[in-house]
């Protein structure tokens, strides 16, 4: 007898919309030769020392559950972090918790602030699970429109538009995934204004911070008025290679913290403990190794800006992340057909750019952490997919 599944299952979960990068993922991998700018991760592996240090961990017997709150030899590694790199002081004792990828940091902050039908702001294009965690959580995503003249960032006349009386938080990610955009101490500032003036919270997705190219990362938290306003998160899947660890943390105010621990004891109870131990050891001795991964990204962002303009898609240049957003409006296709037409005709993967929210339309995300060599090849199979389709020249 087959069941009728859909009377079971949650209408919240049934409408979530699917990830628009699954559906090229699938397809790219059911295909032979294929190079992918697809994928949100880097192509390095993680150090070695940090996979030593959690092979050791395992052989001496870490394996019992830690604090739910984490290792606190670890919450002091990142609270050091967190001073030396960003200038912001946050007790390990009670203001971090070690979660399960940045991803359950922002699950974490969003069900501990969201009652049914707050709203949270989310600058869009955006990283494909933001809108749904905010929904799940009970909240309402409120789509900001950022647009490639301003170089992917909202204005603070966009931001006081969207506000109003059920805006609890706005959600910022720089640098951002897709863009790369982003936003100097400047412009944070800006941004802070708004937020004290309305009494907003912000949660900061920090995860790219360690991949800034031209200039120091500034941490919205840092910003006078703004450390109380702050659910600071952050990981080591990005900038220390480590995706697949599942190891992120959050820094917030005490009050919020509290909070927080008890969804995440409920839900997950800790991180697992020998990796926790290979992430004190990232935090402690892998400057250099982090250094030498951002140099790389820097020639290949700088590689690939220039060839894809030279190509005739317009590409602005990213601040940060390993991801630009170059625009296919001359070809006059559609981002999907875009990149479905390239897949297929040339074998290379990138994600429409609509996957990150409408405002995506019209533009297609590549990631370069790929090698040098491969980003060679991906040029010339896009540069002769485009010429196929011919561009406008720009007058
Ligand atoms: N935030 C952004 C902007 C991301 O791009 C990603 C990963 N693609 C995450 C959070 C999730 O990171 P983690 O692996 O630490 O869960």
């Amino acid at each position: 007898m087959s069941l009728d599944y859909q009377q079971y299952l949650s209408k919240t979960a049934i409408d979530l919309a699917p990830s628009g990068i699954r559906k090229f993922f699938d397809l790219a991998a059911s295909m032979e030769g294929v190079i992918s700018l697809g994928v949100g991760e880097p192509d390095f592996i993680t150090p070695w020392n940090i996979r030593e240090s959690s092979i050791e961990a395992l052989k001496d017997g870490y394996t019992s559950y830690t604090a739910n709150a984490g290792l606190l030899e670890l919450r002091q590694e990142i609270s050091a972090y967190l001073n030396r790199k960003f200038y912001v002081n946050y007790r390990p004792e009670d203001q971090v918790i070690v979660t399960v990828g940045a991803s359950q940091s922002l699950d974490l902050a969003f069900r501990a602030l969201l009652n049914q039908g707050d709203e949270v702001l989310i600058i869009e294009p955006a990283f494909v699970s933001y809108a749904a965690l905010v929904t799940m959580a009970g909240g309402t995503p409120i789509r900001i429109a950022a647009k490639v003249e301003n170089g992917f960032k909202v204005t603070p006349e966009q931001i006081e538009a969207a506000i109003t009386d059920r805006t609890k938080a706005i959600l910022l990610c720089s640098p951002n995934n897709p863009t790369g955009t982003y936003l100097n101490k400047d412009e944070l500032m800006d941004i802070a204004k708004i937020v004290q003036k309305h009494d907003l919270l912000v949660v900061s997705d920090e995860i790219y911070a360690e991949l800034t190219y031209d200039e120091e990362y500034t941490s919205i938290a840092s910003i006078p008025g703004m450390y109380e306003r702050t659910i600071l998160i952050n990981g080591f899947s990005k900038g220390f290679a480590m995706t697949g660890w599942r190891l992120g943390f959050l820094a917030a105010p005490s009050e919020l913290v509290e909070v927080m621990i008890k969804i995440y004891q409920y839900t997950t109870m800790c991180a697992p403990h020998m990796l926790q131990r290979g992430a004190i050891e990232a935090l402690r001795n892998s400057s250099e190794h982090v250094e030498k991964m951002q140099r790389s990204y820097r020639r290949r962002r700088n590689f690939i800006v220039q060839s894809l303009n030279n190509i005739g898609l317009d590409c602005h240049t990213p601040g940060g992340a390993f991801y630009v957003f170059p625009s296919i409006q001359k070809t006059g296709l559609s981002s999907d057909a875009f990149a479905e037409g390239l897949l297929l005709q040339e074998k290379v993967a990138v994600v429409p750019g609509n996957a990150f929210g409408d405002s995506g339309e019209g533009y297609i995300r590549c990631s370069y952490a790929a090698s040098i060599e491969q980003l060679q090849e991906a040029m010339n199979r896009i540069g002769r997919f485009v010429e196929s389709v011919g561009v406008k020249k720009s007058n």
